[in-house]
């Protein structure tokens, strides 16, 4: 692709910078994993969305402006370059919704994304259970029909941001007598709805955001099925390849964090020590970048996300964790307090593990793109 960017998008990129400066709370808000932070962080989209700036490559009929792919990246860098916050509603905007956009029908896309823009509405992500985080396919919860929809029964684990939000997205199977991939459904629930018990698990930094998800009988209407029933798990490729491959990690944020190593690193008076480290991140954070500007270009033209996320994955997961360690290495001791850094880094840690663990991409790089034998299993 031609990295020099035309007059349009340099425009677009300026408002962008723009409207950030004028508007981005000058402190930060308050972790989004505890009630008063995720309120506040409701505030916060609530204004992005008023001024279009919520979800850029959206349809401006669901809040959206239009924007193209390349737009959103450059929006990306833009948002984490103003320190802003982060998206309380990602679960729902860079995953559920990239999946209405493949498989929803028009009235759930109307019914749905304009308030997923503003979040109003806020999505977990309900797919982990007991028994079934890597082996997804071997998920118990189940869906069964009943007058005008389904009753759901079971429990999920790990559902992140679940202990506040308004919504959940998961795999149920709703065919008895199918196995594996086979005869699940993907729908979507409501967490105040009766017969659901929302647990919260504190998180290793303590905060309660985290939480298991029990469905005891829980009625869901047809008009929330996303595709057709028994097809869940193809629509879940959808989402899977949108956690591990482009949307949810932009490489705004790790260029916005390795930025900020080459300031602490300047001002520990430039140690010789890690000056190597600190030139790997940053040059991962531009390479990641140069990468996703590449993807950008063939979904552009055509393509859609395959396996290929998982190379995506292994490789942002890796950067944030060396991102981080090497700031704690640079801080010394006073690393031991809670601060960006130190919070940061315990996060970075958990990158290896959701959206799929290091091992299970490594497995799907290994068969699906270099077309290895598969191992026992
Ligand atoms: C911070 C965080 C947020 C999360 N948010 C969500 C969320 O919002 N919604 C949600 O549904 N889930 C969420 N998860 C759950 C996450 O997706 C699962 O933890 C993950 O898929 C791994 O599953 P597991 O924990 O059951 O581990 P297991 O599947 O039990 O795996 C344990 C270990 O065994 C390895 N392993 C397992 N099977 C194989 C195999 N076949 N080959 C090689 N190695 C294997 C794994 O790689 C891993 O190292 C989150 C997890 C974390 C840490």
């Amino acid at each position: 692709m031609d990295l020099d960017l035309d007059e349009a998008a340099r425009q677009f990129r300026g408002e962008a910078r723009e409207w950030l400066a004028a508007h981005v709370p000058r402190s930060p808000l308050p972790s989004f994993d505890t009630a008063e932070g995720f309120a506040a962080h409701r505030e916060w989209e609530a204004a992005l969305a008023d001024a279009h700036w919520s979800v850029v490559s959206w349809p401006r009929e669901y809040g959206g402006r239009d924007a193209s792919l390349l737009e959103w990246v450059l929006f990306e860098e833009e948002y984490y370059a103003a320190g802003a916050p982060g998206r309380v509603n990602q679960n729902g905007i860079f995953m559920l919704a990239p999946t209405l956009f493949s498989h929803g029908t028009p009235e759930q896309l109307a019914r749905i994304l304009p308030k997923m823009a503003r979040a109003e509405e806020v999505w977990a992500q309900a797919w982990s259970e007991p028994e079934a985080g890597s082996d997804i396919a071997a998920l118990r919860s189940t869906a069964t029909p009943a007058d005008g929809g389904w009753l759901l029964n079971g429990q999920k684990t790990w559902s992140s941001r679940a202990a506040f939000a308004d919504r959940a997205f998961g795999l149920f199977r709703s065919d008895p007598e199918s196995a594996r991939h086979h005869g699940l459904t993907y729908l979507m629930a409501d967490l105040r709805a009766p017969g659901v018990t929302v647990r919260p698990i504190p998180q290793l930094d303590g905060e309660p955001g985290f939480a298991e998800i029990f469905f005891d009988d829980v009625f869901v209407p047809d008009a929330d099925v996303i595709g057709t029933p028994g097809n869940g798990w193809r629509v879940a490729m959808t989402t899977a390849n949108n956690e591990r491959g482009l949307s949810l990690r932009s490489p705004g944020r790790f260029l916005a964090a390795a930025d900020r190593l080459v300031s602490l690193w300047s001002s520990a008076g430039r140690p010789e020590s890690t000056a190597a480290r600190v030139a790997d991140a940053w040059i991962g954070a531009r390479a990641y970048q140069l990468y996703t500007f590449g993807t950008v270009t063939r979904l552009a033209s055509g393509a859609e996300l395959g396996p290929e996320s998982s190379v995506n994955k292994l490789f942002w997961s890796h950067l944030d964790v060396a991102l981080h360690e090497t700031a704690l290495d640079l801080l010394g001791p006073s690393a031991e307090l809670r601060g960006p850094w130190t919070d940061g880094w315990l996060f970075s840690l958990a990158g290896p593990i959701y959206g799929g663990t290091d091992q299970i991409q490594r497995t799907i790089v290994a068969e699906r793109l270099l077309g290895l034998p598969k191992g026992d299993r």
